[in-house]
Protein backbone atom coordinates (compact mmCIF):
# COMPACT_ATOMS: atom_id res chain seq x y z
CA UNK A 1 0.00 0.00 0.00
CA UNK A 2 2.86 2.39 1.04
CA UNK A 3 4.51 1.16 -2.14
CA UNK A 4 1.59 2.38 -4.55
CA UNK A 5 1.67 5.89 -3.51
CA UNK A 6 5.53 6.27 -3.48
CA UNK A 7 6.78 8.96 -6.04
CA UNK A 8 8.73 7.54 -9.16
CA UNK A 9 12.13 6.70 -8.16
CA UNK A 10 14.77 9.57 -9.28
CA UNK A 11 16.84 8.01 -12.30
CA UNK A 12 14.37 5.82 -13.56
CA UNK A 13 11.14 7.36 -14.03
CA UNK A 14 10.74 6.72 -17.90
CA UNK A 15 7.18 5.12 -18.49
CA UNK A 16 7.06 1.31 -18.68
CA UNK A 17 4.61 1.77 -21.65
CA UNK A 18 4.71 -0.05 -24.97
CA UNK A 19 2.95 3.09 -26.89
CA UNK A 20 6.02 5.88 -26.28
CA UNK A 21 8.78 3.06 -26.81
CA UNK A 22 9.59 3.88 -23.01
CA UNK A 23 10.94 7.53 -23.71
CA UNK A 24 8.05 9.02 -22.36
CA UNK A 25 8.06 10.40 -19.09
CA UNK A 26 6.16 8.79 -16.09
CA UNK A 27 4.51 10.83 -14.05
CA UNK A 28 0.53 8.97 -14.72
CA UNK A 29 -0.63 6.51 -11.78
CA UNK A 30 -4.57 4.61 -12.29
CA UNK A 31 -6.18 3.88 -9.27
CA UNK A 32 -8.11 1.53 -10.75
CA UNK A 33 -5.81 -0.66 -12.63
CA UNK A 34 -4.20 -3.45 -11.59
CA UNK A 35 -0.69 -2.18 -12.88
CA UNK A 36 2.50 -0.78 -11.18
CA UNK A 37 4.24 2.38 -12.17
CA UNK A 38 3.97 5.85 -13.43
CA UNK A 39 2.83 5.67 -17.19
CA UNK A 40 3.16 8.83 -19.40
CA UNK A 41 0.25 11.03 -20.92
CA UNK A 42 0.16 9.26 -24.26
CA UNK A 43 0.01 5.54 -22.73
CA UNK A 44 -2.26 6.23 -20.34
CA UNK A 45 -4.26 7.67 -22.36
CA UNK A 46 -3.80 4.29 -24.59
CA UNK A 47 -4.34 2.08 -21.76
CA UNK A 48 -7.72 3.63 -20.96
CA UNK A 49 -9.35 3.86 -24.91
CA UNK A 50 -12.45 2.10 -23.42
CA UNK A 51 -11.86 2.75 -20.12
CA UNK A 52 -13.30 6.11 -19.32
CA UNK A 53 -14.29 5.53 -15.82
CA UNK A 54 -10.49 5.33 -14.43
CA UNK A 55 -9.60 7.47 -11.96
CA UNK A 56 -5.85 8.84 -12.46
CA UNK A 57 -3.25 10.09 -10.19
CA UNK A 58 -0.36 12.88 -11.90
CA UNK A 59 3.16 13.15 -9.81
CA UNK A 60 3.71 16.64 -9.39
CA UNK A 61 7.14 16.56 -8.62
CA UNK A 62 5.96 17.33 -4.91
CA UNK A 63 2.80 15.13 -4.54
CA UNK A 64 -0.04 12.74 -6.36
CA UNK A 65 -2.46 15.44 -7.53
CA UNK A 66 -6.16 13.38 -8.33
CA UNK A 67 -6.53 14.10 -12.33
CA UNK A 68 -9.54 12.61 -14.44
CA UNK A 69 -9.02 11.35 -18.36
CA UNK A 70 -11.30 14.06 -19.10
CA UNK A 71 -7.94 16.54 -18.13
CA UNK A 72 -5.28 14.51 -20.46
CA UNK A 73 -7.62 14.81 -23.27
CA UNK A 74 -9.46 11.61 -23.64
CA UNK A 75 -13.00 11.49 -25.78
CA UNK A 76 -15.05 8.45 -26.04
CA UNK A 77 -16.16 8.09 -29.90
CA UNK A 78 -19.23 6.67 -31.37
CA UNK A 79 -20.05 5.63 -34.52
CA UNK A 80 -16.16 4.84 -35.85
CA UNK A 81 -14.28 2.86 -33.88
CA UNK A 82 -11.81 4.57 -32.07
CA UNK A 83 -11.99 7.44 -34.91
CA UNK A 84 -14.03 10.80 -34.19
CA UNK A 85 -17.24 10.89 -36.58
CA UNK A 86 -15.95 13.18 -39.78
CA UNK A 87 -19.16 15.59 -38.83
CA UNK A 88 -18.24 15.97 -34.75
CA UNK A 89 -17.36 19.29 -35.48
CA UNK A 90 -20.86 20.09 -36.64
CA UNK A 91 -23.17 21.96 -34.93
CA UNK A 92 -21.65 21.87 -31.22
CA UNK A 93 -18.42 19.74 -31.31
CA UNK A 94 -17.30 17.53 -28.31
CA UNK A 95 -19.78 17.49 -24.98
CA UNK A 96 -19.50 17.24 -21.98
CA UNK A 97 -21.73 15.05 -19.89
CA UNK A 98 -21.58 13.38 -16.94
CA UNK A 99 -21.57 9.38 -16.34
CA UNK A 100 -21.90 8.11 -12.91
CA UNK A 101 -20.38 4.30 -13.07
CA UNK A 102 -19.12 2.07 -9.76
CA UNK A 103 -15.76 4.10 -9.40
CA UNK A 104 -17.98 7.65 -9.00
CA UNK A 105 -18.99 10.56 -10.74
CA UNK A 106 -17.25 11.16 -13.82
CA UNK A 107 -17.27 13.87 -16.23
CA UNK A 108 -16.77 12.49 -19.77
CA UNK A 109 -16.34 14.46 -23.20
CA UNK A 110 -18.53 12.52 -25.57
CA UNK A 111 -17.83 12.67 -29.94
CA UNK A 112 -20.97 11.99 -30.98
CA UNK A 113 -21.29 10.46 -34.63
CA UNK A 114 -23.29 13.48 -36.32
CA UNK A 115 -23.49 11.17 -39.86
CA UNK A 116 -27.01 11.31 -41.81
CA UNK A 117 -29.45 9.14 -40.31
CA UNK A 118 -26.65 8.55 -37.03
CA UNK A 119 -28.75 6.82 -34.08
CA UNK A 120 -29.79 9.27 -31.30
CA UNK A 121 -27.83 10.55 -28.76
CA UNK A 122 -29.57 8.24 -26.39
CA UNK A 123 -29.11 5.36 -28.53
CA UNK A 124 -25.74 6.14 -28.86
CA UNK A 125 -25.17 6.03 -25.11
CA UNK A 126 -27.59 3.13 -24.32
CA UNK A 127 -25.36 1.31 -27.50
CA UNK A 128 -22.29 1.53 -24.55
CA UNK A 129 -24.68 0.05 -22.08
CA UNK A 130 -24.88 3.86 -20.58
CA UNK A 131 -28.76 4.60 -19.52
CA UNK A 132 -29.27 8.32 -20.22
CA UNK A 133 -31.32 10.10 -17.66
CA UNK A 134 -33.09 12.01 -20.46
CA UNK A 135 -34.00 11.19 -24.17
CA UNK A 136 -33.31 14.22 -25.53
CA UNK A 137 -30.08 15.81 -25.67
CA UNK A 138 -29.04 13.75 -23.01
CA UNK A 139 -26.22 15.30 -20.05
CA UNK A 140 -26.14 12.32 -17.21
CA UNK A 141 -25.80 8.99 -17.66
CA UNK A 142 -25.60 6.00 -15.64
CA UNK A 143 -24.13 2.84 -16.32
CA UNK A 144 -25.67 -0.59 -16.46
CA UNK A 145 -22.95 -1.77 -13.85
CA UNK A 146 -23.72 0.68 -11.46
CA UNK A 147 -27.29 0.39 -11.73
CA UNK A 148 -26.92 -3.23 -10.98
CA UNK A 149 -25.25 -3.08 -8.27
CA UNK A 150 -27.47 -0.55 -6.83
CA UNK A 151 -30.72 -2.89 -7.79
CA UNK A 152 -29.00 -5.80 -5.95
CA UNK A 153 -27.75 -3.63 -2.90
CA UNK A 154 -31.65 -2.38 -2.41
CA UNK A 155 -32.67 -5.76 -1.93
CA UNK A 156 -30.40 -7.62 -0.16
CA UNK A 157 -29.15 -4.68 2.17
CA UNK A 158 -32.01 -1.97 1.93
CA UNK A 159 -29.82 0.62 0.89
CA UNK A 160 -31.72 3.55 -0.09
CA UNK A 161 -31.24 5.66 -3.41
CA UNK A 162 -30.05 9.18 -1.04
CA UNK A 163 -27.20 6.86 1.10
CA UNK A 164 -26.30 5.26 -2.75
CA UNK A 165 -25.96 8.46 -3.74
CA UNK A 166 -23.94 10.01 -1.40
CA UNK A 167 -21.16 7.36 -0.83
CA UNK A 168 -20.59 7.81 -4.42
CA UNK A 169 -20.23 11.61 -3.92
CA UNK A 170 -17.44 10.43 -1.35
CA UNK A 171 -16.34 7.52 -3.54
CA UNK A 172 -15.64 10.86 -6.12
CA UNK A 173 -14.34 12.89 -3.82
CA UNK A 174 -14.01 12.19 0.29
CA UNK A 175 -12.51 15.55 0.90
CA UNK A 176 -15.05 17.96 -0.92
CA UNK A 177 -18.36 15.48 -1.54
CA UNK A 178 -20.60 18.70 -2.35
CA UNK A 179 -18.27 19.46 -4.60
CA UNK A 180 -19.45 16.71 -7.06
CA UNK A 181 -22.02 17.03 -9.24
CA UNK A 182 -25.40 16.08 -7.81
CA UNK A 183 -26.45 12.16 -8.88
CA UNK A 184 -29.45 12.01 -6.46
CA UNK A 185 -31.81 13.49 -8.82
CA UNK A 186 -31.09 11.46 -11.82
CA UNK A 187 -29.84 8.33 -10.40
CA UNK A 188 -33.12 8.12 -8.51
CA UNK A 189 -35.44 8.58 -11.99
CA UNK A 190 -32.93 6.32 -13.64
CA UNK A 191 -33.28 3.43 -11.38
CA UNK A 192 -36.64 3.41 -11.14
CA UNK A 193 -37.08 3.13 -15.30
CA UNK A 194 -34.37 0.35 -14.79
CA UNK A 195 -36.71 -1.27 -12.55
CA UNK A 196 -39.68 -1.52 -15.12
CA UNK A 197 -37.95 -2.29 -17.81
CA UNK A 198 -36.01 -5.04 -16.11
CA UNK A 199 -39.21 -6.34 -14.81
CA UNK A 200 -40.35 -6.21 -18.58
CA UNK A 201 -38.01 -8.03 -19.73
CA UNK A 202 -38.26 -11.15 -17.79
CA UNK A 203 -41.73 -11.33 -18.56
CA UNK A 204 -41.04 -11.41 -22.13
CA UNK A 205 -42.68 -8.32 -22.71
CA UNK A 206 -40.53 -6.18 -25.93
CA UNK A 207 -43.23 -3.80 -25.49
CA UNK A 208 -45.01 -2.33 -23.79
CA UNK A 209 -48.00 -1.83 -25.96
CA UNK A 210 -47.92 -5.15 -27.85
CA UNK A 211 -49.68 -8.12 -26.46
CA UNK A 212 -46.96 -11.12 -25.90
CA UNK A 213 -47.18 -13.75 -27.90
CA UNK A 214 -47.13 -17.16 -27.30
CA UNK A 215 -43.79 -18.44 -26.77
CA UNK A 216 -42.39 -15.18 -26.03
CA UNK A 217 -39.00 -14.87 -23.78
CA UNK A 218 -40.16 -15.29 -20.04
CA UNK A 219 -38.91 -16.46 -17.05
CA UNK A 220 -40.08 -19.37 -14.85
CA UNK A 221 -41.79 -19.00 -11.95
CA UNK A 222 -40.11 -21.19 -9.54
CA UNK A 223 -42.85 -20.80 -6.71
CA UNK A 224 -45.53 -22.34 -9.14
CA UNK A 225 -46.53 -25.39 -9.33
CA UNK A 226 -45.59 -27.63 -12.57
CA UNK A 227 -46.10 -31.47 -13.09
CA UNK A 228 -43.01 -32.65 -13.96
CA UNK A 229 -41.09 -30.38 -12.06
CA UNK A 230 -41.63 -29.19 -8.71
CA UNK A 231 -45.25 -32.11 -8.48
CA UNK A 232 -44.91 -35.31 -7.84
CA UNK A 233 -46.19 -37.61 -11.15
CA UNK A 234 -48.11 -38.98 -8.62
CA UNK A 235 -49.76 -36.15 -7.40
CA UNK A 236 -50.85 -35.42 -11.13
CA UNK A 237 -51.89 -38.63 -12.25
CA UNK A 238 -54.18 -39.19 -9.02
CA UNK A 239 -56.29 -35.71 -9.53
CA UNK A 240 -56.10 -34.55 -12.96
CA UNK A 241 -57.78 -31.17 -11.97
CA UNK A 242 -55.14 -30.32 -9.35
CA UNK A 243 -52.93 -28.77 -11.88
CA UNK A 244 -55.55 -26.35 -12.68
CA UNK A 245 -56.04 -25.49 -8.86
CA UNK A 246 -52.28 -25.22 -8.24
CA UNK A 247 -52.25 -23.29 -11.14
CA UNK A 248 -54.31 -20.70 -10.38
CA UNK A 249 -53.44 -20.14 -6.55
CA UNK A 250 -49.63 -20.84 -5.95
CA UNK A 251 -50.22 -21.75 -2.43
CA UNK A 252 -49.85 -25.30 -2.00
ZN1 LIG B 1 -6.91 2.38 -15.27
ZN1 LIG C 1 4.71 5.93 -22.27
ZN1 LIG D 1 -20.52 9.65 -37.91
Amino acid sequence: MYEHEAPPQAGSSYCPGVDCGGTGSGVYDCWDCDTAGYYCQECILQQHRHLPFHRIAEWNNNCLVQRTLKDLGHIVYFGHGDKPCPYIDDELGVQDITLLDVTGVHTVQMGWCRCAGAPTQAEQLLGRKWFPATILRPRTAITFRVLKLFHLLNHIARTNPWDFAGTMHRLTDNVSPSSVTDIYKPFKHVKRQWRVIRAWKRGGVRDPNVPRESGGLAMGCVSCPKPASVMVEKVVQARPAVQTDLGLSGAV
